[in-house]
């Protein structure tokens, strides 16, 4: 479970994230949504440690791990422009977490090789990224950053670069494996259909402010306010 206590953010005196305290379920995939520059990726950027927030606090199971660094944080990314190692094969950029981690090599391979099966890369260990599809290359990122099996796995808009009929199938792949491994996911994107098809709930931003926090049904149905209801096409 990771909770936030009142986290703000500022840059210099424009205030990025407003007071936003939430909690975030064990096992959940909790989905980011908002216009651009609405403070999305910050708040992720908070979560994943690599972002110091001005004001709250964040706790993980109920330790507080606001100062933790991200490397201790050890949570799962996948983030725009989070790239892939141009120089390492499809199988040495999955190894590269676990090899950080110190794993023995043997179960390196066995963590590897079910990752591949897991992300529908078999036969293509061997290529490295730029032989790769956009859709194969963002496999290689899902699988480098749920091999270590992380608690929280944090994605940012992942998708954005690909086409249509890629990114729907992508998106079978993410809920795919969320109900598999059981991972926390928090999924940011501004697709309100992406964010429909696979949250257990919905936060929405608008300028730095959390406007609303719920299932995909109530936020849908019931909508807190004019703003969340006009951007999500929804005006009664
Ligand atoms: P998008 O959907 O376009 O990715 P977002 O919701 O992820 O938008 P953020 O990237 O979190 O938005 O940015 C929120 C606001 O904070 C924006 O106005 C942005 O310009 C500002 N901001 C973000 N990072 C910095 C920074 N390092 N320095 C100054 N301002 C920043
Ligand atoms: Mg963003």
């Amino acid at each position: 479970e990771l909770t936030a206590v009142g986290i703000g953010k500022t840059f210099g005196d424009f205030h990025a994230l407003r007071d936003i305290s939430l909690t975030i379920g064990s096992g959940e995939f909790l989905t980011l949504l908002g216009p651009s520059g609405s403070g999305k990726s910050t708040f992720l950027m908070i979560l994943a440690g690599f972002e110091e927030a001005t004001s709250g606090t964040l706790k993980k199971d109920g330790v507080d791990i606001t100062r933790v660094p991200a490397e201790k944080r050890a949570f799962g990314m996948v983030f725009q422009g989070y790239a892939l190692f141009p120089h390492m094969t499809v199988e040495q950029n999955i190894a590269f977490p676990l090899q950080v981690q110190g794993r023995a090599p043997g179960e390196i391979k066995i963590l590897v090789d079910d990752m591949i099966d897991r992300v529908g890369l078999r036969g293509h260990e061997k290529k490295r990224p730029a032989g790769l599809s956009g859709g194969q290359q963002q496999r290689v990122a899902l699988a480098r950053a749920l091999v270590f099996e992380p608690a929280v796995l944090l994605l940012d808009e992942p998708f954005s670069a690909l086409d249509k009929n890629l990114r729907v199938s992508m998106q079978e792949e993410v809920r795919r494996l969320h109900q598999e491994l059981g991972t926390t996911f928090v999924f940011v994107t501004h697709d309100q259909s992406e964010a429909l098809a696979l949250s257990t709930r919905i936060g929405i931003f608008n300028h730095g402010h959390l406007q609303q926090l719920d299932t995909p049904k109530q936020v849908y149905e019931r909508p807190a306010n004019r703003f969340v209801a006009e951007f999500l096409g929804d005006v009664n």
